[in-house]
């Protein structure tokens, strides 16, 4: 008995040293530490398409859908929980509304898949369980305009992650607008300390610079970025400078960077407003709503569109350029403070070699190539979520024992002015 064992153990010696393929290392981190990816606007198919508002099964998820997200390719792609976007038609909470109704929705309608959970023990329990974990996220603030009590409302309904505007300006100024607050506005700084005392996340992504470090100076959690990129290697206000980091490093928050191409090069930003331009010179003045357009106008329009494209192709982003992001925050300011946010369905230009859900593990593969380890990799895809989300949580706890709820009021309208 006593070789017997000796065999034994020397064989799972053995076994311990074999090298893993960058392959198999990469399905191993996804087995143990699925991906908590931090952004998609899967809502989106049901709200915002030409056939929308339209119910569940016209956009069925357990089948291949013709966006960046169904139960098929998450699951090959090795995701285990999503922070996903609930937004509605237009800007009024009845509107608003509608986004949760759906999204309790899909957890009934999926039973085996999906489930919303808004804690950081029901995201673990949930992802044990073999499901996909639905965490309620915000990307803009107009439903949060009147006073702090929308807040609390919709902490209840399950709201766990906000970002402070979109790209208008709205309760902080917007990365892509004329600054009117001068970075957060009053009634934004008593938001984030009531999101604080109650254990949401703040979300820093599609603020302006100021916004970012005004919120950073003043939150008493750690805040996350759920999908934004480094400044340095893409000048955009979409994406957090060094002084932004640095300091996100100090207040042990997180950075979820993002395969959106135009925040991943140089090149691929400045195309990108070239065309931004384009739309707004030629498409916009020829067809200035959308919604109002017949069907054969659109698919002329359709074919301008195509036919601009070809003319002025998008400079190829490859998962390499995305690459470059990992090394270089992991190198600024550490592997504790990254993740992963992908935008999916909310974005339409593609890296090469990040389609879809599915294809996640090429992120990974890459970044095995470059060296980095199997315990930084599990840190990436799930662990520096995690311990964001439950210092959150700790902190609100304390919190809850010494604040009042606040009473802010504020008098802006909903674009922020
Ligand atoms: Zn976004």
């Amino acid at each position: 008995m006593k070789i017997y064992g000796l065999f034994l153990m020397f064989m799972v010696s053995c076994t311990a040293q074999v090298k893993l393929s960058p392959e198999e290392m990469v399905s191993k981190v996804l087995k143990e530490a699925p991906l908590i990816d931090g952004h998609n606007d899967l809502l989106i198919h049901y709200i915002w398409c030409q056939s929308c508002p339209r119910e569940l099964d016209a956009y069925p998820l357990d089948t291949i859908t013709d966006g960046h997200i169904d139960i098929p390719r998450l699951r090959r792609g090795g995701v285990g929980a999503l922070l996903t976007n609930i937004f509605g038609r237009g800007k009024e909470m009845i509107e608003y509304l509608q986004g949760w109704d759906l999204i309790y929705r899909i957890e009934e309608k999926y039973p085996n898949d999906f489930q919303v959970a808004v804690t950081s023990s029901e995201v673990k329990e949930t992802m044990k369980n073999g499901k996909i974990a639905i965490i309620p996220s915000m990307e803009h603030t107009y439903e949060l305009i009147d006073d702090l009590g929308r807040l609390r409302t919709l902490y209840r309904l399950g709201l766990r992650s906000v970002i402070l505007a979109y790209n208008n300006n709205n309760i902080a100024d917007g990365a892509f607008d004329e600054p009117i607050h001068d970075g957060l506005s009053e009634y934004g700084k008593e938001l984030v300390l009531e999101m604080n005392r109650l254990g949401i996340m703040i979300d820093l992504s599609h603020i302006t610079e100021k916004g970012m470090l005004d919120v950073l100076e003043i939150t008493r959690a750690p805040v996350i970025f759920s999908h934004a990129n480094a400044r340095t290697l893409t000048d955009t206000e979409r994406n957090a400078s060094d002084q932004v980091l640095l300091k996100l490093k100090e207040n042990g928050g997180l950075i979820m960077l993002t395969p959106v191409n135009y925040f991943t090069t140089q090149e691929a930003h400045d195309y990108f407003l070239v065309k931004l331009d384009s739309i707004k010179k030629v498409f916009q003045q020829k067809y200035p709503d959308p919604y109002q357009m017949s069907k054969e106008e659109i698919e002329k329009a359709d074919a301008e569109w195509d036919t601009w494209e070809a003319a002025n192709p998008m400079p190829k982003v490859t998962v390499k350029d995305f690459a470059d992001h990992f090394d270089y925050v992991k190198n600024l300011i550490g592997v504790d403070h990254i993740g992963i946010g992908s935008d999916f369905d909310g974005m339409s230009y593609l890296i090469e070699g990040i389609e879809d859900a599915s294809t996640f593990p090429n992120i990974l593969l890459e970044l095995v190539n470059r060296g980095w380890t199997e315990s930084e990799l599990k840190k990436v895809t799930q662990e520096n979520f995690l311990r964001v989300f439950e210092a959150v949580e700790k902190k609100a706890g304390e919190l809850q024992k010494i604040e009042q709820p606040g009473i802010a009021k504020v008098t802006f309208d909903k674009d922020g002015k």
